[in-house]
């Protein structure tokens, strides 16, 4: 036996041999699935298969590179470079390329972004004189992009009454409208979306027996990762290519499925077994990740969903300490937590700071634990917000590359077509757009025949736009014999991007200019590493589908040493040996969205089992009492997932106190220990009324704090004005609404409150025990 599959168990080894024929792996987090199908795809390639057959999808680029990396340990690096292996978006990206003229498709077209579908759907809006309140281009935007997951065409939408109905009755008569416009603004633009990459693939597929056929005889077996997570149009893109040979190997856990809100669908798993004959079904028990209490916490918490499959995990892993919990004053309380604790760790342990991992529900939350994380120099980094290639700069700059390429990208052509400005308002941008859509041509082509058009603009505004014309059509001459780099490089300063930048001097114009010439290296490394991969010819056009495809993670080269920050569904995959959740709060996780029907508190739920099941060595779970949400100090429950948890698994630093407690009512717990040491009764039987008059909590929502109360607890070093001598005129300083004045002070002890009135951000009334304030 090959020695690499020694490192498998029993049970990996079975769908590991497994080459032919319709097959599952359905197994609890840690268990091996990804490393079996990357040991599967070695296997199969060490019994002689072409790696030109195989086929093989994965979440994130990132997991392929890695997928990639260990195949090519095995079986050889040359091997492995002919290996299909990507996101479903990346490989068919790809097809469609080589594909697009059967589909009407220039094979140059254009990958637009999110923002850049964004932008246009709020033109569209606009255009249509549509109402921007009710039609909220990212409302309109997802349900679009549902329309297109579902495989519904605007055809199929005007042609069923239904979804018209549904539109209207959410108050959006129009849907079906901007549906439509914005097809065909983008097919004209030569522009294919996220989902389009799917649809598009689908439609070839469906539409061109022959094209079907070559691709079932190219992809003879082809493997998925994280299926529990495919939508509607993947399920049919994988279930086409694989109808003829059927050697599909799927592998997935339903207790992972997160994203259904995307459109994912857990049936595709569920269903698998009946829609292939004769299908394999494999199981993993056996986690290798995660400690027992890491797994038996995990399971514990599953076990309550209702929607789920049976399924056995645990490990031979050591015991490992329990899942600590943690209560905290506020949010940057919790922050300052996760901070020290970290570097806690990492003194006793001898630790990286890429060994720690910090989850979170939403992006918003990362801004108190960044703030902590960078009081105590702990280097960190933030996944998945905006990622580089959408900063305004490096978009602005990308732009004008694609425009080189196909200059019908309406996108990128509104973006630069005054910047650096040039003279050319929007006024007149309007009536090419306009115009445009009159002949039924790109605004490119308008303004390059401007002069056989009805637009109605003056000679000076007509010299501009030619001459931006002339500009760009001067990029395509040196595009010719250029790499993408020297391209860049000409362009940026040809088209005064540099000199704008540079402009201001500011702090952020620096920074603009360093983010463009970190962009400008990115080109060079691609051009070097073009001339190491056969696959590829280092052509611009190629370069922009990597930028357009590739998300943060996929950037991340792994060489600084830093903790990650990243929302859980993100985590999807990954693993870390210290990972924190946090802001474990009703209303924040489960999110307030998602509590409308049990089967989306059951995604809440999972998704709760994906994070707590990326920690190797220790979870913590931190949960604060008030948190800032939109600006204002909000009141929070510690979760239920807390509670879900068999409590033998956890150890709770603070223990949870009753749901309804409302520490804003209660005078006794500002200790002066800090507040992980406070204890509270237990106090699950009353419950506070909202308004309630009482100004000391109920007896059985007492606390007993330590006895000297003269420090208010650490609610962040912060200049605290409990107990000080605040009146009214004073003027505070505040670290959100900057300088304002007391208007007027109420309450006692702890329930003082000011009320400000803040130069930004109006008159407010703040609890001083909270409040970041400061006496200018
Ligand atoms: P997830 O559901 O989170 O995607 P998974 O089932 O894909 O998890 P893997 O990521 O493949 O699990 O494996 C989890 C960890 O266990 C990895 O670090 C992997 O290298 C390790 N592992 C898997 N199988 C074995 C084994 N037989 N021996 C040693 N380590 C293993
Ligand atoms: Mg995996």
């Amino acid at each position: 036996m090959e020695k690499y599959l020694s490192q498998l168990n029993e049970a990996q080894l079975e769908p590991t041999i497994q080459i032919d024929g319709p097959m599952i792996v359905i197994a609890g987090a840690g268990s091996g699935k990804t490393r079996v199908l990357t040991y599967r795809i070695a296997y199969m390639m060490s019994k002689g298969i072409d790696s030109f057959n195989i086929l093989s999808l994965t979440f994130t680029n990132k997991a392929a590179r890695e997928m990639k990396e260990r195949i090519a340990t095995i079986v050889g690096t040359t091997e492995a470079k002919n290996l299909w292996m990507g996101t479903f978006h990346s490989v068919f990206a790809k097809i469609l390329r080589i594909e697009a003229d059967k589909i009407g498709y220039p094979s140059n077209f254009t990958i637009y972004d999110t923002q850049d579908s964004d932008r246009l759907i709020a033109s569209i809006i606009k255009e249509l004189n549509l109402d921007k309140d009710i039609y909220k281009y990212k409302q309109v935007r997802s349900r679009i992009s549902s329309y297109k997951n579902s495989l519904i065409t605007v055809r199929a939408y005007f042609q069923n009454p239904e979804l018209k109905e549904a539109d209207a009755m959410a108050r959006r008569p129009r849907m079906g409208d901007i549906y439509k416009e914005y097809v065909e603004r983008c097919f004209k633009a030569g522009a294919m979306d996220f989902d389009d990459l799917l649809l598009k693939t689908n439609e070839l597929l469906t539409r061109f027996p022959e094209v079907l056929a070559k691709y079932q005889n190219r992809f003879r077996y082809i493997l998925v990762d994280e299926y529990q997570d495919t939508n509607h149009s993947q399920y049919l893109i994988v279930r086409a290519l694989s109808d003829k040979f059927q050697n599909i190997c799927v592998v997935g856990d339903d207790a992972q499925s997160i994203y259904a809100f995307r459109g994912a669908n857990i049936n595709n798993i569920l269903n698998f077994q009946k829609d292939y004959d004769d299908v394999k079904l494999f199981r993993l028990e056996q986690n290798y990740r995660s400690t027992k209490n890491i797994v038996n916490a995990a399971n514990s918490i599953i076990d309550k969903n209702e929607t789920k499959l049976d399924k056995v995990v645990w490990t031979a892993n050591d015991e490992g300490p329990k899942v600590k919990v943690n209560r905290s004053l506020t949010d940057s309380d919790e922050g300052r937590y996760v901070a020290s604790t970290i570097l806690d760790n990492k003194m006793q342990n001898q630790l990286n700071n890429s060994d720690f991992a910090i989850l979170y529900r939403t992006n918003a939350q990362s801004r108190s634990i960044e703030d902590a994380l960078r009081k105590r120099g702990i280097p960190y980094r933030i996944y998945g917000g905006l990622s580089f290639y959408q900063r305004k700069e490096i978009k602005d700059t990308l732009s004008y590359l694609r425009l080189i390429i196909n200059p019908a990208d309406e996108e990128a052509l509104k973006r630069v077509i005054n910047f650096p400005p040039r003279g050319i308002g929007q006024t007149t941008i309007d009536k090419l757009i306009v115009s445009a859509n009159g002949y039924n041509r790109t605004i490119f082509e308008v303004m390059k025949n401007i002069d056989k058009t009805d637009v109605k603009i003056n000679s000076g505004t007509k010299t501009k736009l030619q001459n931006f014309v002339t500009l760009i059509e001067s990029f395509q001459v040196i595009n010719q014999t250029a790499d993408v780099f020297e391209l860049a490089e000409h362009v940026t300063k040809t088209s005064g991007l540099i000199k704008e930048f540079n402009k201001d001097g500011t702090p952020e114009g620096v920074t603009r200019m360093e983010n463009v010439e970190e962009l400008l290296n990115g080109m060079k490394d691609f051009v070097e590493g073009q001339k190491e991969i056969a696959d590829t010819t280092g052509s611009l056009a190629e370069f922009l589908e990597d930028v357009a495809l590739s998300t943060d993670l996929d950037a991340d080269k792994g060489d600084a040493d830093h903790v990650a920050l990243m929302t859980i569904h993100l985590a999807k995959g990954l693993e870390f040996p210290y990972v924190y959740i946090v802001g474990l709060e009703e209303d924040l996780f489960p999110s307030a969205m998602s509590m409308n029907t049990r089967s989306e508190l059951e995604e809440e739920r999972r998704l709760f089992y994906v994070a707590l099941t990326r920690a190797e060595k220790q979870a913590y779970l931190t949960y604060a009492l008030s948190r800032y949400r939109w600006g204002k100090l909000v009141d929070s429950e510690p979760s239920r997932f807390i509670e879900e948890i068999d409590e033998q698994y956890l150890e709770i630093l603070t223990p949870i106190e009753e749901r309804r407690f409302n520490p804003m009512l209660d005078a006794d717990i500002f200790g002066d220990a800090p507040p992980n040491k406070i204890r509270y009764k237990p106090a699950k039987q009353v419950v506070l009324k909202k308004g309630s008059t009482a100004k000391k909590a109920p007896e059985k929502f007492q606390v007993t704090a330590p006895k000297n109360l003269k420090k208010v607890a650490d609610t962040g070093g912060n200049t605290n004005l409990f107990d000080s001598k605040l009146v009214v005129g004073n003027v505070v300083k505040h670290i959100r609404f900057g300088t304002g004045e007391v208007m007027k002070i109420e309450g006692t002890g702890a329930d003082v409150k000011a009320e400000i009135n803040f130069q930004h951000g109006g008159v407010k009334k703040l609890l001083l025990r909270f409040a970041k304030l400061e006496v200018v």
